[in-house]
């Protein structure tokens, strides 16, 4: 047994992830169920590192030294069940069991509770940053037991980015916490992509500036406090022509937006945790909505053009409106993926630190972007902050840009440019900060058709209205 770390499951992913840790000099134990697979790995890579092929299973793990440490690299559901259960019989207890596929938190922690049964670790883990990040160094997300990071802290921490000589690793939290934060992260790339594609879309109707010079926008942007790499690949991806037809490549993609899934379980948890993520949510519905071609398509016929012609009068002041707008869109969608990740942990009592999850995000992940020292600032200095909003930096950034975000959603709703991200969170925003919500009458109207009763401003305990007598008089609830 030589190995000090083994990877199952050499797709995309898993290969790139062995020869990761192979080129920082870890003896990786490779297998995969097909032996292809495995083979073409030591053949076209061998040369970067030591690498320890075997055909099964069983010679896998008996090529790894104690405790073992195998990181299962599979498609997502039921194949990462049947290579677990294959694994645990060939195992001892201490050995541990990484699945860093993008498993839900809830699997995670069926599966961490079945193999502790077993006195073995199972170590649940977010890996961020797609094939290149997880060979060039990956955003690591480890859940799982604090035993069990001992071991793969000092490797996981080794191959992934690094910013600022920190590595953008560390242990989440028990169990779930490590699948749990993955799936933010995704949520947040959601609602991170959709406003900017919001942002995108006002520029071309606001300016009728073409995909190339909004391009040059988005590089100018990426200068400043919005820099971060899907900003940069926004530029690129826009500036980018079609070989086939010469028009710009966005102008020939078909405008149907799929999914995986991820942002959809963010929804779903934040629901049943009461957490309002309206940025993530509302970047989901626009990817379902936008899939509905049947729906568009009788709407556009029935509706047609419904709003006003746009015409901006001072591009650089629109252009810079938009800039702010998209920062503070963006700040509310951080703000509630940051809460939700709170409300996990108290509700799973994990104790995630939220600045070091800030920490982890700074390089390697698809979220990656230049704010995230600033999130980690925030919650370092007040691990407590009620809302990510009124962290100094970020209170700066929304208070200056509040007039810019109400131009834009105004002008967007009156062109008929739609903006569910960006008018969401600014209703978000105005919600939070109002003196008094209507929620008030929704309490009035519980209690009138549903007796649910309801508290007053001005004393102690529930209360009730005899709505359906003649005086109307109120008793205690
Ligand atoms: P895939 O999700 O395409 O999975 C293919 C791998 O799973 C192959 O090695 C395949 O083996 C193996 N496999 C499938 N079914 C079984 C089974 N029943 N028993 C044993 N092995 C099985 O690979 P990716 O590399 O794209 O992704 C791996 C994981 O990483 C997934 O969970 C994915 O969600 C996650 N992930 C992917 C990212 C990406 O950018 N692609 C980013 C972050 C996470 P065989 O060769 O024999 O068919």
């Amino acid at each position: 047994a030589t190995a000090q770390i083994g990877v199952t499951g050499l797709a995309v992913m898993g290969r790139n992830l062995a020869r990761n840790l192979a080129r920082n000099g870890f003896t990786v134990a490779v297998h995969n169920r097909s032996p292809e697979r495995t083979r073409s790995l030591v053949a076209d890579h061998g040369d970067e590192g030591t690498f320890v092929p075997s055909e099964s299973l069983a010679d896998f793990v008996g090529s790894l030294e104690r405790p073992r440490a195998v990181i299962v690299m599979v498609k997502a559901g039921a194949p990462t069940d049947a290579v677990i259960d294959e694994l645990v019989p060939l195992l001892e207890e201490g050995d541990i069991v990484v699945d860093a596929g993008n498993a839900h938190f809830a699997d995670t922690r069926r599966r961490e509770e079945t193999l502790r049964e077993h006195g073995l670790h199972f170590v649940g883990t977010g890996v961020s940053g797609g094939e290149e990040g997880a060979l060039l160094g990956p955003s690591i997300m480890p859940g799982g037991s604090a035993e069990s990071y001992q071991k793969l802290g000092p490797i996981f921490e080794k191959i992934a980015a690094q910013v600022d000589g920190v590595a953008c690793c560390q242990h989440v939290g028990p169990d779930g916490a490590g699948h749990f934060v993955k799936m933010v992260h995704n949520g947040i790339e959601y609602a991170d992509m959709q406003l900017i594609a919001e942002a995108y879309d006002l520029l071309r109707a606001g300016l009728g500036a073409t995909p190339g010079e909004i391009a040059e926008i988005f590089r100018e942007w990426n200068t400043g406090e919005l820099e971060s790499f899907l900003i940069e690949i926004t530029a690129d991806v826009l500036a980018h022509t079609d070989a086939a037809s010469g028009k710009p490549f966005v102008d020939v993609v078909l405008d149907q937006a799929e999914q995986k899934g991820t942002g959809r379980w963010t929804v779903q948890i934040a629901l049943d945790l009461g957490i309002p993520i309206t940025g993530i949510a509302e970047a989901t519905f626009a990817r379902s909505l936008s899939g509905h071609a049947g729906q568009r398509e009788a709407a556009r016929r029935t509706f047609g053009d419904a709003g006003e012609k746009w015409q901006v009068e001072d591009r650089d002041a629109f252009v810079e409106d938009v800039r702010r707008a998209l920062l503070a869109s963006k700040i509310v969608a951080y703000a509630q993926g940051f809460d939700q990740i709170r409300a996990g942990s108290r509700e799973y009592h994990w104790d995630i630190d939220l600045g070091g999850t800030a920490t982890i995000w700074r390089g390697g992940c698809i979220i990656r972007a230049r704010f995230l020292d600033r999130i980690r600032e925030a919650y370092d200095s007040q691990p407590e902050l009620p809302t990510l909003l009124v962290a100094p930096y970020f209170a700066d950034a929304v208070s200056d840009g509040v007039p810019s975000w109400r131009r834009v959603v105004a002008d967007s709703a009156r062109a008929g440019v739609p903006t569910p991200a960006f008018s969401s969170s600014l209703a978000y925003f105005d919600a939070l900060r109002a003196e008094r919500l209507p929620a008030a009458l929704i309490q009035g109207l519980r209690d009138n058709f549903g007796a649910h009763t309801y508290h007053r401003v001005d004393r102690e305990g529930a209360f009730h209205t005899l709505w359906a007598t003649a005086d109307r008089s109120e008793v205690a609830g």
